[in-house]
């Protein structure tokens, strides 16, 4: 059994961990190869997604003193977290077999990379990592992301419940994946319209080894808000069913007031006007502001910018790196 396997690592401003995960990622590299799991071309490829720190500088250092074991792929600027694993997933699908993305940070398991190669040899295409427990996280962090895992679901959304974005893929699951070509990209999302066959490794989320996490609570929301308006436009339904709804409201009202006029009783709802005012008020709002993130998200994909633009690429093995 000789298959490459890649493992993408996007990194930003990780210079704290990032001697420790080369280090044990080259251990379970090491030893992969000695049970004959996965090829000798097999590597780490670092992404750097545009860090000013001394991410790029170490990277570049473990490819010098181990090019058989490490790559890197150096971005032009920070382009985020899907996107820096997109440029190391397109990087790698022209040299691997099967491809391993995962975090910096060693907050995934790396003693999973073996049930997922495993998974890999038994034949399945997609091997998604599944946290078991969350219970290094803060009640904070489990909340919102279990919540948005559940929002996710209730929307029709396939999303795996508990999957970060440490998975196996293999060769013609990413060929597949570089077929979607939007530019909001939500990884977790796309990964299980891909379809072939797949499972799930489970493992237990640690804290993160060193150095801060690069998602506060502002680009949580930013990507929780892109996950859902990305999959589904369930969302505008909601607001369409809600003006229907008030609509039936307003006429009733309608009618009771013309019944009351002819009655003689004059009204005197003036609170019931203002609160009727301020709620409409805010569902037009609402509801623009909803139809305002679809009509971005229309913005974005007809501007067909690339999504990552590679500096370089550092590897002994060549590939086509033209793609995007
Ligand atoms: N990351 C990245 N670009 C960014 C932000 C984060 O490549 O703009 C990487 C980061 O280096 C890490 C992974 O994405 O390897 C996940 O980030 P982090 O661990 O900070 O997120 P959390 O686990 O706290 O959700
Ligand atoms: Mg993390």
């Amino acid at each position: 059994m000789s298959d490459t396997l890649y493992i993408v690592v996007p990194c930003y401003k990780e210079e704290a961990v990032l001697p420790e995960t080369s280090r044990r990622l080259r251990e379970k590299m090491e030893n992969l190869k000695e049970q004959g799991k996965v090829g000798k071309n097999s590597r780490v490829l670092f992404v750097n997604d545009g860090s000013k720190d001394q991410t790029w500088p170490l990277i570049r250092k473990y490819h010098e003193e181990a090019p058989d074991c490490f790559s890197g792929v150096n971005l032009s600027r920070n382009r985020g977290h899907q996107n820096a694993l997109l440029a190391g997933l397109s990087t790698a699908v022209a040299r691997a077999d099967m491809v391993i993305s995962m975090d910096a940070d060693l907050q995934d398991d790396i003693n999973a990379i073996d049930a997922m190669v495993d998974a890999y040899h038994e034949g399945y295409d997609i091997v998604y990592g599944v946290r078991s427990k969350r219970a290094t996280d803060t009640f904070f962090k489990r909340f919102t992301a279990e919540g948005f895992y559940k929002i996710m679901q209730s929307l029709g959304v396939d999303i795996v419940f508990n999957h970060a974005d440490y998975r196996l893929m293999s060769r013609r699951a990413l060929e597949g994946l570089m077929e979607f070509s939007e530019v909001n990209l939500f990884l977790r999302g796309i990964v299980p319209q891909i379809g072939y066959p797949s499972t799930t490794v489970t493992y237990e989320r640690a804290e993160r080894f060193a150095g801060e996490s690069k998602y506060p609570l502002k680009k949580m929301i930013a990507f929780a808000a892109d996950g859902i308006t990305s999959f589904s436009v369930k969302p505008i339904r909601l607001v369409f069913f809600a003006g229907v709804f008030i609509f039936l409201c307003s006429l009733i009202m309608l009618i009771y007031a013309v019944i009351t006029k002819f009655a003689g009783r004059s009204t005197s709802g003036w609170s019931s006007l203002m609160a009727s005012i301020w709620m409409l008020g805010g569902i037009q709002l609402l509801g623009l502001g909803i139809v305002g993130e679809y009509i971005g998200k229309i913005y974005n994909e007809t501007k067909r910018r690339p999504r990552f633009i590679i500096e370089q690429v550092l590897d002994t093995i060549e590939g086509n790196d033209a793609d995007k």
